[in-house]
């Protein structure tokens, strides 16, 4: 079985002193943890929908695409390729809007005086015990 070791340690894993064919740096990782970071929402986004059977996007989908794109758009600086600039110079923006107007609603939820749940924003009635809630107003 040396033969097998041989080839999966010393042909695949380490060779010519890169580990998977991959000549680290500091830059490297950073682009890497981006990679890594922002291909993992797409399993935590299906996860969540297959958990709940309806389409679901976690507030962690949008935390993953925020920090994954950003780590990219720094290695992508540091690398000058305007293609990949580009493609990750504006994507920012929409997910922290996301994360902005998510974290505003929850903000805006009331508990109940009742039974102490959580009740929507707007809501004249807890859904859970039936009592009257303090009617408040908010905006996005
Ligand atoms: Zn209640």
């Amino acid at each position: 079985m040396d033969w097998l070791h041989n080839l999966i340690w010393h042909d695949l894993v380490w060779h010519n002193d890169k580990l998977f064919g991959i000549q680290w740096s500091v830059w490297k990782v950073i682009g890497w943890l981006g990679n890594i970071t922002f291909s993992s929402r797409f399993i935590v986004q299906w996860y969540a929908t297959e958990r709940k059977r309806r389409v679901v996007v976690p507030t962690a989908f949008w935390w993953l695409s925020l920090v994954g794109s950003l780590l990219l758009l720094v290695y992508a600086l540091r690398k000058t390729d305007s293609v990949f600039i580009y493609a990750y110079l504006f994507p920012w923006i929409p997910y922290t809007r996301n994360l902005i107007i998510h974290y505003r609603h929850q903000k805006a939820h009331s508990n109940c005086p009742g039974c102490g749940r959580s009740c929507p924003p707007q809501s004249n009635f807890c859904p859970n015990c039936g009592a009257r809630l303090a009617t408040t107003t908010s905006s996005f």
